[in-house]
Order: C-alpha cells, then sequence, then structure tokens
C-alpha cells in the first residue's frame, strides 16, 4: 500500500491544530483543534471530513501537549484514520523561525531540533511550542519522517538591502538582528495561486500579497520569490494588525520606558497585545468594525482609515519595489472576505493602473477570482489561503511522494 497520507500539525503554546490530507487527491479528510492544552477547561473538536461523519467535541483536562496528540490519534483512529496507519506517509509540521539557516521545508533530525531550539531567543514565543509539537509527534511515531515547514523560508531570498536594518552591522549579526518575515507559506501559496489564476508561471509573474488576517502582512514577489515583506525580526512590523501596532518609531519605546516608567514586559504586551485595531477602537474583528462604522462610532472610522492608509502605502511602496506589477491579491480572513478593505485599499490608484469592480468586489465566492475590471493593466484578486495544505504538499514532495 502506497503511503499517501499526510497530517499536518501547528503547535501553539497552549493549543494544537490538525489537518490529515490524503495527497493523492490533495482531500482533507479530518480536521480539528485541541485548545486550552494544561487548563482544566481543556476542549479538542474533532471534524471527519469523510463520509459524512458529524463534528466531536470532548471537555475535561487535557495535561500537555502528548496527550493533546494521544487524544487526537484517538479520535482519528475513530474514524479509521489512526496514525499507525501504513497509508500516513508524514508528519508536517508548521514552525514559525527558521532564522537564516532553514530555507526549504526539512526532514527533522536530532541537529534540525537543535537548530530550531537556538533560534529561541528570536522567537520566544512560537519555537518552544513547536519544538514541542515535534517532539511529541516523534515518541508516537518515530520511524516516520517528520518535516519542519518554516513560516520565514518563503523569505529567506530577500536581498540584504531589504533584509537588513540600518544599524550596526556587527551588533545585528552577533544578535541575529534582521529582518526574516512570517506567514511565508501563505504567501508562497497565494502568489504561486494567483500566476496559475493568471494563467502564467510564477516565474513569469510580479505579485502584490497582503495577508491580511488577525495577523497581517504583505510581500513583494518577485518571478515566484519574494523580495520584500512586511514583518521583521518578529512579527510586530508593518501592516496594522488585530491587536499589532506594525510600524511605529522605534523612539515610542524609550519615551514610553522614561516617561511612562512602563518596564520592557509591558511595553511588549501593549504593542503586540493591546494596539492595532483593538487598541484603537476596542475591537479586533473587521466585521464589528464595519459594524460600528454603520452606526457612526468615529474611533471605528478612524481604526479603519488608520489600517487602510498603512495598506495604501504598503502597496506603493512594493509597487516601487517591483517595478513592474502584475496583480495585487488578498488574503486571509480579512482580505478574502471584507469587500470595504478591498474597495478602499486601492480606491485612488487609477494611476497605477489598480482598480476594483464594485460588483465582482461584492460577490462571495468560494476560489480564487479576479475583482478588477476587465482589461485592467493590474490584476487585483482574492485568493484564500491554505497554509495546511501548502505544508502537506511541501512535506509530501519532501518525503518522495507527489512523484508518480
Ligand atoms: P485569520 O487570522 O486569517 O483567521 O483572520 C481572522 C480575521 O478575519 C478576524 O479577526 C476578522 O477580523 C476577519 N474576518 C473573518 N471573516 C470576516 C468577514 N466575513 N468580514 C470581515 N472580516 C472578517
Amino acid at each position: 500500500m502506497t503511503a499517501t497520507r499526510v497530517l499536518v500539525l501547528n503547535s501553539g503554546s497552549s493549543s494544537l491544530k490538525y489537518q490529515l490530507l490524503d495527497m493523492r487527491e490533495r482531500a482533507r479528510l479530518a480536521t480539528g483543534l485541541v485548545e486550552r492544552i494544561g487548563e482544566r477547561t481543556s476542549r479538542l473538536k474533532h471534524t471527519p471530513l469523510t463520509g459524512g461523519g458529524e463534528s466531536r467535541e470532548r471537555g475535561g483536562p487535557i495535561a500537555d501537549h502528548d496527550a493533546a496528540l494521544k487524544a487526537v490519534a484517538a479520535e482519528l483512529a475513530q474514524d479509521g484514520l489512526g496514525l499507525d496507519s501504513p497509508e500516513l506517509a508524514a508528519i508536517g509540521h508548521r514552525v514559525v523561525h527558521g532564522g537564516k539557516r532553514f530555507t526549504e521545508p526539512t526532514v527533522v533530525d536530532d541537529a534540525v531540533l537543535a537548530e530550531i531550539e537556538r533560534l529561541i531567543p528570536v522567537a520566544p514565543l512560537h519555537n518552544p511550542a513547536n519544538l514541542t509539537g515535534i517532539r511529541t509527534a516523534r515518541s508516537l511515531r518515530p520511524d516516520l519522517p517528520q518535516v519542519a515547514v518554516f513560516d520565514t523560508a518563503f523569505h529567506t531570498t530577500m536581498p540584504e538591502s531589504a533584509a537588513r536594518y540600518a544599524i550596526d552591522v556587527e551588533t545585528a549579526d552577533r544578535h541575529r538582528v534582521r529582518r526574516y518575515g512570517f506567514h511565508g507559506t501563505s504567501h508562497a501559496y497565494v502568489s504561486r495561486a494567483t500566476a496559475e489564476l493568471l494563467g502564467k508561471a510564477p516565474e513569469e509573474v510580479n505579485v502584490i500579497v497582503l495577508h491580511l488576517g488577525n495577523g497581517a502582512s504583505a510581500s513583494a514577489v518577485r518571478g515566484g520569490r519574494c523580495v520584500d515583506t512586511s514583518m521583521g525580526l518578529t512579527p510586530l512590523e508593518g501592516l496594522v494588525m488585530g491587536t499589532r501596532s506594525g510600524d511605529i518609531d522605534p523612539a515610542v519605546i524609550f519615551h514610553l520606558a522614561r516617561v511612562a516608567e512602563m518596564s520592557i514586559a509591558e511595553i511588549d504586551d501593549l504593542l503586540n497585545k493591546k494596539s492595532g485595531l483593538v487598541g484603537l477602537c476596542g475591537d479586533n474583528d473587521m466585521r464589528e468594525i464595519r459594524r460600528m462604522i454603520d452606526e457612526g462610532d468615529e474611533r471605528a472610522q478612524l481604526a479603519f482609515d488608520i489600517y487602510i492608509h498603512r495598506l495604501k502605502k504598503y502597496i506603493g511602496a512594493y509597487y516601487a519595489v517591483l517595478g513592474r506589477v502584475d496583480a495585487v491579491v488578498f488574503t486571509a480572513g480579512v482580505g478574502e472576505n471584507a469587500a470595504p478593505v478591498r474597495e478602499a485599499a486601492v480606491a485612488g490608484l487609477e494611476q497605477l493602473g489598480l482598480a476594483v469592480d464594485p460588483e465582482l468586489n461584492a460577490a462571495r465566492g468560494g476560489g480564487a477570482r479576479l475583482i478588477s475590471p476587465a482589461g485592467s493593466r493590474v490584476a487585483v484578486a482574492v485568493v484564500p489561503t491554505d497554509e495546511e495544505l501548502e505544508i502537506a504538499t511541501q512535506t509530501y514532495a519532501l518525503v518522495g511522494g507527489g512523484g508518480d
């Protein structure tokens, strides 16, 4: 029997998201999520996607990631999709930070684990959780290839002029301070899918990808290779996000430390968790913000305007970086669903060849689609992202699948 299944794991500090895919037909077999791992109120939601099965939920304490993965394995086994099946080819793990070293998906061995561990200082929130997920999966199926797929990998093609901050080179190198970028799996998938939508090869097109979810980032992709992206050393830089400020003058931090006597931890919390849309108007859900605007809420209107202003600046900047742009593409929760954001982001950019057709923009459709008027110089598109499929595809290709 050929092994064609890939389990994709995305381990957070207290959560474990998973999808089981069959790569023969690129079909999803099951998906689910374990939340609040380590608390009394843990919850597992499992959804089988074949045979008309219904979602199942399980409450009660799940002590750690090991217990979480075992619980997931039990759910999968109940659907005849057990992790001991010979059909399972590999487990693909989302790993947030791969530094400069990991430019490609990588089969995990002890040296790879050590290197991911060495990157913890630049990804203190994410890499420890990702490591726990890999170690747990490895102990459950030591014989199976475990593949790490890095959020930073797609951005390792950025030239030094985009990847370096203009600070003392020695200090930067000693402490690995540079622009790494994140959401790379999504930017890779979406830029390739956009080329496909245009009926071209990825090498032939220049694309600006706007990944607008709760976290948000933009990237400039020339001929399939990333040449700039808006997130930096951490996911804090760049666009206005749900709870993150994006770009600010770094001196704001010194000012708050000196004048407001805030600690580094407090400022970190402020900029990462209490800023962005939530800091500006008290909510980070774009649906709620649009509703508040409709009711005449001025703070929500200002939050929206700041969000759009920043987005527009990045479209302009990446237009200049690329020189020639074939498509601007919107993806992730906000990008795929919020027509007013797409409309406002390109409003007034007709001189750059950018416009949206109001009807196409308002239409709701599942798949990748163009929303620019026919004959536009630059295509504007909506392309749903699929990070799990991309992780599974990269994992499967690496372990020798997909060749037949
Ligand atoms: P993501 O991080 O990609 O899952 O995106 C989550 C965000 O997408 C939410 O915080 C919402 O702001 C936004 N979102 C989801 N659905 C919609 C919708 N129908 N309209 C506007 N925004 C949405």
